[in-house]
């Protein structure tokens, strides 16, 4: 070390050695970003109007979103103690793992998957256990119920999956947590629920998983079908006292009472967003239906977004990008979200001029289904 040099703070070395966190770049005017999975309408009318209308800025919010709770509750039947709000569902998944795993611990869960699922184990001093999808982007569910062991303490379950895209079914997800011991979480994330039309696909909420097993908590968000992203809203439903773990790791009052202003309205205009939602869904199902058309071995697309497995993700990912889309490469593939309309033509048309571009027998379209 020269004398020019501040002596630091020592980090812990695992947290130290992570990368931090990097937002994917805005597209150009002309262009498009695909890359996180964003919902491209604007707010809905009465949203905004109920978030201009939370102006008690000196105050702080209700920490316990009162209000969220219970119009969710209502929704799904449910009491409002088994509802739990946090700023942004990644901040619950948190709350959860840390709540019950640490040093020693292992949390089990699918991958390829959601890239958070990496950093929260590491930031809560547990060791993840990562069990291969299926070739076709599933999660290898036999497997992971193999993988859990006396140390497991939580289950991560995603579906639909991000990045692949398809789901798990209510058959393979009740004979998983038949094998479970009912002393390991299960996290149940399904932050994508809203575009999904497999009608075999579990339903957390729907089918009340969290009664006939308390240790199944139900995740999802609002930055997803209902567009709020950057206000930060998720929620999680659940047996309250399993709840109770995450209120205690939670960081209290991050939840704004414009959040959980906007997602009150949003609820009330339900009719609305699923408009938008059946929207989404058919420019995915036309866009994946086009790409197969093409050779490209895209899963089942079951969330906002489609998977296109590659060997040679940067070079997909480059072509999308000269052409002013941007995705998100990932070492096994590419994901692009559903955006805008006129966004579907456009992606359709790079990938087709992609497909050539890819070496034959090294893992191109034609024959990445293998893997
Ligand atoms: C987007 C996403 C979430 C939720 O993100 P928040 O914005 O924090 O609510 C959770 N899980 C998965 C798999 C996601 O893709």
């Amino acid at each position: 070390m020269t004398p020019d040099e501040p002596v630091l703070p020592r980090i812990r070395p695992e947290i130290a050695a992570l990368p931090p966190y990097r937002q994917g770049r805005p597209a150009d005017p002309n262009g498009f970003k695909l890359s996180s999975n964003e919902n491209p309408f604007d707010p809905l009318p009465a949203v905004l109007e109920a978030t201009r209308a939370a102006t008690e800025f000196n105050r702080y919010p209700d920490a316990t979103a009162a209000r969220l709770r219970e119009a969710l509750g209502e929704r799904y039947g449910v009491e409002p103690d088994g509802v739990l709000i946090g700023a942004g569902s990644v901040a619950l998944l948190q709350a959860f793992i840390q709540a019950a795993a640490t040093v020693g611990d292992e949390v089990v869960y699918s991958w390829r998957s959601f890239e958070a699922y990496p950093g929260l184990v590491l930031i809560a001093g547990a060791s993840g256990v990562q069990v291969p999808n299926l070739p076709d982007g599933r999660h290898d569910l036999d497997a992971m119920a193999a993988a859990v062991t006396e140390r497991t303490r939580v289950v991560l379950l995603c579906t639909p999956n991000n990045p692949t895209g398809p789901i798990i079914t209510s058959a393979e997800f009740a004979a998983f947590v038949e094998k479970v011991p009912g002393d390991v979480l299960i996290l149940l994330d399904e932050a994508y629920a809203e575009f999904v039309r497999d009608p075999d696909a579990v339903d957390g909420l729907g089918e009340r998983v969290f009664e006939a097993h308390p240790n199944v908590v139900v995740l999802r968000t609002f930055s997803k079908a209902y567009g709020l992203a950057a206000l930060r809203v998720g929620y999680a439903i659940g047996h309250p006292r399993v709840l109770d773990a995450a209120r205690s790791t939670v960081t209290p009052l991050s939840v704004t009472a414009q959040s959980v202003a906007a997602a009150v309205a949003s609820l009330a205009h339900q009719a609305e967003i699923d408009a938008r939602v059946d929207e989404l869904v058919a420019r995915r199902d036309r866009l994946a239906a086009g790409l197969r058309e093409m050779g490209w071995p895209v899963p089942d697309a079951q969330g906002n977004f489609v998977w296109l497995p590659s060997d040679d993700s940067q070079a997909v990912a480059g072509a999308f990008d000269a052409a002013g889309i941007i995705v998100r490469p990932f070492p096994e593939g590419v994901r692009i979200s559903i955006g805008e309309h006129e966004s579907v033509e456009k992606v359709l048309g790079i990938a087709r001029s992609v497909v050539p571009s890819v070496p034959s027998g090294s893992g191109g379209p034609a024959d990445s289904v293998e893997r």
